[in-house]
């Protein structure tokens, strides 16, 4: 489930994306889990080209190989290269901002961290700083993503000083 105030919109970045309907402070909880398809990887070997191609673009591994597809509009969510998002911990199936998103923004991730089995490295034009202009699959104790769990942990420590409706009830 996304935060409320991301919307769909054109991405300044690529095709669809996730924008900030307004500032969202560093520290929110962005995505829970929730309007998600599980596709075994027999189940994915059965699909078609076209279908095959579909679901990775759009999904994600989970830690058992399985295929995540998301139904809502998360599967929108772009890579950048210096992201403001990522996972509220190593650990943790939800999504946080590590710095504050402007209204307007759109809201990204690192897809380092969302590698599924047959992808492939593709060129990055997202003009965040430090942008890798090639986006590959990485260790798991790469410098990039040792740098983008060292900011999650930054951001968790606001965790308790924002809104969060994501966690409410
Ligand atoms: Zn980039």
């Amino acid at each position: 489930m996304l935060h409320p105030d991301l919307v769909l919109r054109k991405s300044p970045i690529s095709g669809k994306g996730l924008l900030a309907r307004r500032m969202i402070p560093k520290g929110t909880i962005l995505w829970v889990p929730s309007h998600m398809r599980v596709y075994s990887t027999s189940q994915y070997d059965k699909f078609t080209g076209p279908y095959k191609a579909l679901l990775r673009k759009y999904t994600y591994e989970d830690e058992k190989g399985n295929l995540i597809y998301c139904t809502d509009s998360s599967k929108y969510w772009n890579h950048s290269c210096n992201p403001n998002s990522a996972p509220s911990a190593p650990d943790e199936e939800m999504d946080m901002a590590v710095r504050d998103i402007k209204a307007g923004e759109e809201v990204t991730y690192d897809y380092v961290l969302l590698w599924t089995r047959g992808d492939k490295p593709f060129k990055c034009s997202c003009g965040g700083k430090g942008c890798r202009g090639t986006v590959r699959k990485e260790p798991s104790g790469s410098r990039t993503v040792r740098r983008i769990y060292a900011q999650s942990e930054k951001a968790r420590r606001c965790m308790n000083k924002v809104r969060q409706p994501l966690l409410k009830g």
